[in-house]
């Protein structure tokens, strides 16, 4: 690009194109330096040149000097094998002044990666002139620090990739196990279905039961894409009977339940009053809750449901007979992501409830009692 004097860009940087060769006073960490401190540096100051591919200095080796760039691309890398560049410098920058100043071995590779010069300064030298130049020493201590913070920048980045892929790798494992129970009903019920001699009444029940656990798939991949979006999500809401709502959900949550030989104990019927809601998404409540319940009492157990009603909510509880909420997520329940305990936990069954419950105007929590299990609460605002 003639004329527009930025040619190169290296890691994401400009160099200017011309001149492309850096004399040591035009260095912005030596610009501060006084006249004779410049005089005394250009004295000590060698120049070396390597051809693209030659290594600088190698990992482990002894610190023996700083280096400037003053023409060319050097590169930093560092690791065993398949070698990761993490830095890339330019005329003008600095390398190699880690490992003079602590006088320990080389902690990176340094090597150029096109035709190089840089000028040296041997640590023996530089040693007792940083000593008298304070101009100098406050200089290289903001830059050590410039690169600590950009190390701790990167690898506090690869941290959070990895915290990441983690976390959407037991995501993944997880939603196949939540896909478990709603393919097994309909693997059963396909199988009832296609029995020689059922009654017609058994054959539509059985074609029921797999179009209901389709729309739950359907509806909990649609609820997980909302929810790892954070789109804000326009539910159906609207008022409903709650009462029969419940009776219906039941008798699907019994059948899930049973497999599993829980029990599910109505303490008293749902209050006739008016709800709004959205039946398809508060019944992911419902499955989420149940589906914890079950996985706390792996031998089976009973699982309470009772309700109440307020003058402006309506409150709904599950109890089951578990061990109760672990002390280590106690105070981490309902956030996205937290699990304890389980093989295949994401961590996200009670927020999407959270999430849903909330989406209705309705808050969730729970209450740990003495010698109960996990008794989990969630209220819904009255119709108007
Ligand atoms: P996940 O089930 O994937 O771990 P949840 O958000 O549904 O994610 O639950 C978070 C954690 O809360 C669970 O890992 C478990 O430790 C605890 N928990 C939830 N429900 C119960 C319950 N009924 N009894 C005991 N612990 C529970």
């Amino acid at each position: 690009m003639p004329g527009c004097g930025i040619s190169r860009l290296y890691a994401g940087r400009f160099f200017l194109e011309a001149p492309q060769v850096i004399t040591l006073e035009a260095i912005p960490l030596l610009r501060q330096l006084s006249r004779p401190e410049l005089q005394a540096l250009r004295f000590i100051a060698q120049e070396r040149r390597y051809a693209a591919g030659q290594e600088i200095f190698h990992e482990g080796t002894p610190g023996d000097g700083v280096y400037f760039v003053k023409d060319g691309l050097v590169e930093i890398s560092a690791g065993a094998g398949a070698r990761r560049v993490f830095s890339r410098l330019g005329p003008g920058e600095i390398f190699g002044e880690m490992a003079v100043i602590e006088h320990r071995p080389r902690s990176a590779t340094a090597s150029a990666a096109g035709a190089t010069e840089v000028y040296f300064l041997p640590r023996g030298e530089l040693l007792p002139f940083i000593e008298r130049s304070p101009g100098l020493a406050l200089a290289l201590l903001q830059q050590i620090s410039h690169r600590l913070r950009e190390f701790n920048q990167l690898h506090l980045r690869e941290i959070l990739e990895a915290e990441r892929l983690a976390a959407v790798g037991s995501f993944a494992r997880a939603i196949v196990h939540d896909l478990k129970n709603p393919l097994s009903i309909i693997g059963l019920s396909a199988e009832t279905f296609d029995m020689p001699g059922i009654s017609e009444e058994l054959r539509a029940r059985s074609q029921a039961r797999i179009r209901k656990q389709v729309e739950r798939i359907s509806d909990m991949v649609g609820d997980i894409l909302i929810f790892t979006e954070g789109k804000p999500t326009n539910t159906a809401i609207q008022a409903g009977d709650y009462r029969a709502f419940i009776l219906e959900l039941v008798a699907d949550l019994r059948a899930e339940a049973e497999i599993k030989s829980v029990r599910i104990e109505l303490e008293n019927v749902p209050p006739a009053t008016p709800v709004p809601f959205d039946p398809r998404r508060l019944s992911r409540v419902f499955h989420n809750l149940m589906h914890n319940a079950t996985d706390a009492m792996s031998g089976g157990g009973t699982v309470y449901l009772r309700f109440d009603a307020g003058e402006k909510e309506s409150v709904t509880e599950i109890e089951d007979t578990g061990p109760g909420i672990a002390p280590e997520i106690a105070g981490q329940l309902f956030q996205p992501f937290a699990t304890h305990g389980k093989a295949h936990g994401t961590g996200l069954g009670l927020s999407i409830c959270k999430k849903i419950v909330e989406d209705h105007g309705g808050r969730i929590w729970v209450r740990n009692e003495p010698n109960r299990g996990a008794i989990f609460c969630f209220a819904l605002p009255l119709a108007k």
